[in-house]
């Protein structure tokens, strides 16, 4: 791990003890305020302000109950939470998450890094993120309605186009947002489309929302590798996960003319020398909601390495798309060893701090989830555009917009590490732009 200033150290030990047991959320914390000493000596106003100490604190928490019942006629009692970091810069935005391992200091480190990733996008809006401990797996369908609508119960009076815009994350896709805008509709009695991000395309939704998060996450690499005067073209890559980010990870690595050989679930991962079909993944994936083992039925020369560690297999580029945590110092250092030259992160915080030392000191080109995932909140913000002026954009023109929005983070993130004496580091270079546009929106509105 990297050291914080003495000025910060402080704030960093009263996080750990006002927030005992959140782990996740101190990993997060700490990653932001390490990057942070430089930026108080040309600053001094934000100490004044007590701008760190104020951003480390969610401006509002919900934790609620969501009693549902079963096809088996049983109550089932969940937990939902939604945490209102900070809206400086617009209404709260960022995902909800179902998924058992979900518990308060999940969604604060989720929360907390979404407000240093909107603020990268350039566009207006906070950050918050929310969820719940249910499990959408081997779930019917009924099920999972009857969950979404008693969760958006308790949630709705939480939400708005001008206060709160929930949008999908792990366990939650078309079917859970559909579900929800459902509920939210008939209790307020309002069809308020800005009330909730990654809509169908029938009702609202924006094209390229889907493709967002991942197309993006492969921009920020191919402008990562551009500096390097590289490119994805003949690249062997490894995108973990098999979900909505590593799908259309996948499918622009491809159109940019890379090969990912393997992707993975939390069961296991696939290994395939001539590429992953990627239209059987979305079969097996979005359409019949199996796993990713049912791959290798299809395909005999695929492997299944159950429970094997996806890290292993050779790659020149390698897109970190399923959970938290999930590359650790071992791991980074077996990527470097193979001859790795790009990590992009799909997910949020996917790397450890021991796996981020290991690419940074290696010089790798490294894109920190809060840069390289931004695509998908960015094109949530596009989607509320078009719903504000009740209009809706090509597929093309969206996703240009969208590519435009991932070179300029790439740029704006390059730029403030140079700026602050570390080239080529885009963690500095995330942390530090990020935090300084939040921090100033903050000084102008006063103690509030
Ligand atoms: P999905 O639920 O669509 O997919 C998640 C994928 O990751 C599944 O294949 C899942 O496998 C796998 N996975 C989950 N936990 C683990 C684990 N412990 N080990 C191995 N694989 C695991 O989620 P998303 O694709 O939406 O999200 C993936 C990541 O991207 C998350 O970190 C999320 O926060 C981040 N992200 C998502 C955005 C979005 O727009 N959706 C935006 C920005 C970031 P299984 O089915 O076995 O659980």
């Amino acid at each position: 791990m990297s050291s914080i200033d003495e000025k910060v150290e402080p704030i960093y030990k009263a996080v750990l003890d006002r927030n005992p047991g959140e782990i996740e959320f101190h990993q997060a914390v700490r990653e932001v305020l390490e990057s942070l000493g430089p930026v108080l000596v040309k600053h001094p106003e934000f100490a004044d302000h007590r701008i760190i100490e104020r951003i480390c604190e969610p401006e509002r928490q919900i934790i609620f109950r969501v009693p549902w019942v079963d096809d088996k006629n049983v109550v089932q009692i969940n937990r939902g939470f939604r945490v209102e970091f900070n809206s400086a810069l617009g209404p709260y935005k960022g995902g909800l998450r179902f998924h058992p391992s979900v518990y308060l200091g999940i969604i604060k480190f989720l929360g907390f890094e979404q407000i240093f990733k909107n603020a990268l996008t350039g566009l207006p809006i906070g950050g918050g993120k929310g969820g719940s401990d249910f499990d959408p797996k081997g779930k019917s369908d009924a099920e999972v309605m009857r969950f979404c609508q008693s969760f958006m119960t308790e949630l709705y009076r939480h939400l708005g186009e001008y206060t709160d815009v929930p949008a999908g994350d792990i366990g939650v896709g078309g079917r859970e947002i559909g579900y929800m805008f459902g509920q939210y509709k008939r209790i307020t009695n309002r069809w308020e489309a800005g009330v909730l991000t990654g809509k169908g395309l029938d009702w609202g939704g924006s094209l390229v929302r889907t493709e967002a998060t991942g197309y993006g996450a492969t921009f920020f690499v191919d402008e990562m590798l551009k500096v390097r005067n590289e490119s994805f073209d003949g690249k062997t890559c490894i995108v973990s996960g098999s979900g909505n980010v590593s799908i259309y990870t996948m499918e622009k690595i491809a159109q940019l003319g890379g090969k990912t050989v393997a992707c993975s679930d939390s069961n296991g991962y696939i290994y395939d020398e001539k590429g992953i079909d990627l239209d059987l993944v979305k079969q097996l994936k979005e359409v019949e909601r199996r796993r990713i083992k049912n791959y290798v039925d299809v395909y005999k020369h695929a492997k299944y390495i159950s429970k094997g560690n996806i890290w292993e297999v050779p790659c020149q580029v390698a897109m970190p798309s399923a959970t938290q945590n999930e590359i650790n110092g071992k791991d980074a250092e077996m990527l470097v060893k193979n001859g790795c030259i790009a990590v992009g992160e799909g997910a949020n915080m996917p790397t450890t701090p021991e796996g981020i030392k290991v690419f940074l000191d290696a010089k790798i080109a490294y894109g920190p989830g809060k840069a390289a995932n931004a695509g998908g909140v960015a094109t949530s913000a596009l989607e509320m555009q078009q719903n504000a002026s009740r209009d809706s954009w090509s597929f093309e023109y969206t996703e240009d917009r969208l590519r435009q929005i991932m070179r300029n983070i790439h740029k704006t993130c390059y730029e403030t590490a140079e700026e602050y004496g570390a080239p080529g580091n885009y963690v500095t270079g995330a942390n530090i732009s990020a935090f300084i546009k939040v921090a100033q929106a903050m000084v102008a509105f006063g103690v509030i």
